[in-house]
């Protein structure tokens, strides 16, 4: 039994037509959880629990902590999330909804983080949101899966924040044959960690982060995703925050379903016709999700 479930892979009639190509969609939206992140930390959560852990720590109010509270109700084990007072009422409620304990601290997430830290003893599990090689594994599975059911994508477009989407995808890949074919990695303009540890040929810091696409504010990308961009094909594209949410909200249209600007980010590349696909058989895009967007804060912003 796993924690996350197989998700559909869909043609995209509208996509495919914008871009002159065939493009598919694999829809992590549709996970328990609402994105992708319970594939990773799903494992890592029966990986801990299989070690005995007895409690679940995690310092995300957002996606990340959300598929903690969820593996946490699923497997039985007390979670515990620590939230800057930033954190939006309506996470906070989401989190309370899986049963998690949510407690209030800091001004910043490092505050925050810095507490949960400091509250972890030995028998509890600590849970990165995208740093760990338990959860780039367990997000390879969403390419096994588009790879079981027959497509070979000739690019790959994922949103990076930390870069654990970026990483998992990019094992899945290596795992599947498919080292060769270009991942488009997407951020928005004032979360851009990748594209500017790219541009300075090393790891580097965002001074300050800003924008809609919160679940991609990561100020550095993890090594790993800096180490993928030499070693395979990896091209750092950028969108504005107003991209991304009118992708969001086509999407809603054309597909039915609710995403974050954060996901939004990759389908604007394509909405927005940002790369030449023509020649191309198919593209595959991986709709991460994303639990803490609403239609109304979406229109809003945009109005
Ligand atoms: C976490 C998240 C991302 C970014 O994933 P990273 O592993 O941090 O790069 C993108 N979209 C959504 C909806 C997310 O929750």
């Amino acid at each position: 039994m796993s924690l996350s479930i197989k998700t559909p892979l869909l043609e995209s009639t509208p996509l495919s037509w914008i871009n002159g190509t065939k493009v598919w969609l694999k829809v992590e939206a549709m996970q328990p959880s609402g994105s992708f992140k319970i594939r990773g930390i799903g494992h890592a959560c029966e990986h801990h629990v299989s070690r005995g852990a007895k409690r679940f720590i995690s310092s995300s109010g957002g996606n990340a902590g959300l598929a903690v509270a969820y593996a946490g109700r699923r497997l039985d084990v007390p979670v515990v999330v620590i939230v800057p007072e930033t954190t939006s009422e309506r996470a906070r409620h989401l989190l309370g909804q899986e049963g998690a304990e949510v407690i209030v601290h800091g001004k910043s997430w490092f505050e925050a983080n810095e507490l949960a830290l400091s509250l972890k003893t030995s028998d509890d599990a600590y849970l990165h949101p995208f740093d760990d090689p338990l959860l780039w594994y367990g997000h390879a599975s969403m390419i096994d899966e588009v790879v079981t059911d027959g497509l070979c994508p000739d690019a790959v477009i994922v949103s990076v924040g930390g870069g654990g989407l970026l990483a998992g995808v990019a094992e899945g890949m290596q795992r599947n044959g498919l080292n060769d074919v270009p991942i488009y990695a997407a951020e928005t303009e004032g979360m851009a960690s990748l594209n500017a540890s790219i541009k300075a040929g090393r790891l580097v810091q965002l001074p300050k982060l800003s924008g809609v696409a919160t679940s991609l504010g990561a100020p550095q990308v993890c090594q790993r995703a800096f180490e993928l961009a030499r070693e395979r094909p990896v091209v750092p594209m950028q969108v504005t925050d107003r991209e991304a949410v009118e992708a969001c909200l086509a999407y809603l249209d054309d597909h039915r379903t609710l995403v974050e600007p954060a996901c939004g980010a990759s389908l604007a590349l394509l909405y927005g016709r940002k790369l030449s696909l023509s020649k191309l058989d198919n593209v595959l895009v991986i709709v991460c999700g994303g639990s803490t967007a609403t239609v109304e804060s979406l229109t809003r912003y945009i109005a």
